[in-house]
Formats: structure tokens, sequence, C-alpha cells
């Protein structure tokens, strides 16, 4: 079996899919949902914020492949492809702070060749861009049509105006070019597969929380953040993809709370007896952060279906049981 897409760029059968950054969080998961759905599909990835641990369970899945390689170099896939999804980039402030200029290189050049592979194959091609790309919004919800608030020379500067260029070159190639693109706006996600030490909120809270150890807070904690499960942002995205829209559609779950509000609730999924802590705020962190999910809804059908009481249980059980195999730190 193979996915079929809609009609206005003709029907297109998805038989094979190339997913950059496939042994990361989202990626990982992305791989799993297509092999699920039949599709094929060559993961590239250069481990730098991923892992092979992430898709070793989808080693011996037929016509599941796995290629060390970094895209900014070069990308060269053999044979046909009708899917590309770029989703490979540090995506975590740590991590991005930690490796601005291969943030800016897999932005741009990542960016180039894999725009450049989906083109000479005549592939359907989906960017992984981001909410950060509204910045510090002036603007609340979001909406696509909403241009941002960005501090291009700010320290997060690497990784939002990374994925601004990413957006503007999509476009470019679909208007210039005639390629199949589509662009998605992700808001925070999170789940299984998440790193417990990069840095990310819920991830830190949940080591913290189940260690014992204070939960950092940022700030007074008022900021606010959407959070979204894995699965119904792998669904959203999978939407985007085997659809012909250009988009950009922001997949989010419009579920706003305030950072202090997530770590007071981590630590009663938990049953922790951990304190809360304040630490300072990161510079140009955004103050408010919420999808407006309307044209997600209309185009693609889509809207986020777990509760964040449900997938935020779902999270802690599992990092509980890589704590419990030794398999993680906690953060
Ligand atoms: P992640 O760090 O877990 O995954 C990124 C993957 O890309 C890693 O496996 C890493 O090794 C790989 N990679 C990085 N540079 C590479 C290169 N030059 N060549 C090959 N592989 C490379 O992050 P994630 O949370 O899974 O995010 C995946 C994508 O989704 C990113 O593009 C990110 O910007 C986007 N996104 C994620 C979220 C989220 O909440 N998780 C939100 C918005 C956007």
């Amino acid at each position: 079996m193979a996915v079929r897409t809609g009609p206005a760029r003709g029907v297109r059968t998805i038989r094979r899919a190339v997913v950059t950054g496939g042994a990361g969080f989202l990626g990982s998961h992305l791989c799993e949902h297509l092999l699920d759905r039949s599709v094929e599909v060559v993961c590239l990835d250069n481990f730098l914020t991923g892992s092979p641990e992430n898709v070793r369970h989808l080693m011996e899945r037929p016509g599941f492949r796995l290629l060390r390689c970094d895209i900014t170099d070069y990308v060269h896939v053999p044979g046909p492809v009708d899917l590309v999804l770029h989703f490979a980039s540090p995506a975590s402030p740590l991590d991005y702070l930690r490796m601005p200029i291969e943030t800016l290189k897999v932005g741009s050049l990542g960016t180039l060749h894999t725009l450049g592979m989906a083109h000479e194959k005549g592939a359907r091609y989906v960017l992984a861009s981001t909410s950060e790309v509204y910045g510090d919004p002036l603007q609340h919800p979001q909406r696509e049509d909403y241009w941002g608030n960005v501090n291009p020379v700010g320290p997060r500067g690497v990784y939002d105006e990374a994925k601004r260029f990413s957006e503007a070159l999509t476009t470019a190639y679909r208007t210039s070019r005639g390629t199949d693109t589509g662009i998605v706006r992700i808001f925070n996600t999170y789940g299984p597969r998440m790193r417990a030490d990069d840095g990310r909120a819920i991830p830190a809270f949940i080591g913290q929380a189940l260690s014992g150890r204070p939960l950092t807070v940022a700030g007074d904690g008022s900021q606010t953040r959407s959070i979204c499960f894995v699965d119904d942002t792998v669904r959203g995205i999978l939407a985007m993809a085997f659809s012909p829209h250009a988009g950009p559609v922001n997949i989010g779950n419009p579920d706003e709370l305030s950072m202090l509000r997530l770590a007071e609730w981590i630590v009663e999924l938990t049953g922790s007896r951990s304190a809360i802590e304040f630490i300072d705020l990161p510079v140009d962190d955004p103050k408010v952060r919420r999808p407006d999910s309307t044209r997600a809804e209309q185009l693609l059908g889509w809207a986020p279906s777990v509760p964040s009481e449900e997938g935020l249980r779902r999270t802690v059980a599992w990092f509980a049981a890589q704590l419990r195999a030794g398999a993680v730190r906690a953060g």
C-alpha cells in the first residue's frame, strides 16, 4: 500500500520518503509512522543532537534505511524519492546556542541541498519550520499571516533566522522552480525520546522531579507556552506531507499554560517532593506562545486530540522507565 495525496498538484503516490534528522526526537516518530503507512524510509542523520538509539527499533523493519551523513556537505540518495521531510536541525535552545554555526548551516545549506534533491526527484518537500519565526510575538495567538518579532543579532537569532531563511528558500523553489513544497510551523512538542538533558522545559522538569531535585523555572514563570503531544504533531505533519498545500501551516495545540503551572503539574504527576526554584530568564525569551490552528483545521482537517494531562502522563512514564533502565540521566 502507498499513500496518495490530494488533487491540486495531481495525485501523488508516496512510496519512498527521505527524512533528514530522522534519528532525532520528531524525525524518529515520523520514520515510524511512515513505515506504519507502508512508506519506505531513508533516514539521514549525522547524530549531532540525535542518536541511532532513537531508531534502533526500526532497523529490522522492511523498507527502513539509516544513513549517517551531514546534509550541509551534500545529499545523495540513489533511486526514486516521492517525499522529503527536512527535519535536521538542532532544536533546543541549549543545542543551538552551543552550535550556532551548525544551526545556521543546516538551515541554509541543508535546506538548499534537500530542496535541490526534492526538485531533481520530483518529490513533495516539507520543511520543519517553527513557531520561533514569530519571535517574541506582538500578536496573540499567532496566525500564519503574522510576520513575527525576531532579533537577528540576539542569541536566538541563529535558530529563528535560519528557519526564516529556510522558509524563504522553500517558497522560492515553489514559485520559481515549481517544486511541490509545504511549510509547517511546529509549536512546542513533547513526548517520548526527548533527551533528558536537552534543556527544553518538559524533559528538564520531569528529570528534576523524578530525581527529587528542584525544578528550575525561568523568570517568575508567568511566560506561557502551548504544548502538543508528539503523536498529534506527527499526525499534523503527515497530513501536510500527504496534501498539496504550500502553507505555512501552524501545527500546535492551543492549550496554553504558564511555565510555573507546567512545573507544578509535573510535580503533581510524578508524585515528587521537589521544590520550585526560580532562575534567570534567558535573553529574548518569548513571553507568550499560542498557535491559531484554524488553517490546519480548515486545510488539513487536523486538530490535536491528546489532552495535555494524558500526554504528560505518558511522557513521565517513558522517562521513568528510561531512568529505571539506566538509559538516561535525569537531566
Ligand atoms: P532533535 O535535535 O531531536 O532532532 C534533530 C536531528 O537533526 C538530530 O537527529 C540531529 O542529529 C540531526 N541533524 C542536525 N544537523 C544535521 C546535519 N547537518 N545533517 C544531518 N542531520 C543533522 O530535534 P527535534 O525536536 O526532533 O526537531 C526536529 C525538527 O523539528 C527541527 O528542524 C526543529 O527545528 C523542528 N521543530 C521542533 C519542535 C519541537 O518542539 N520538537 C518545534 C518546532 C520545530
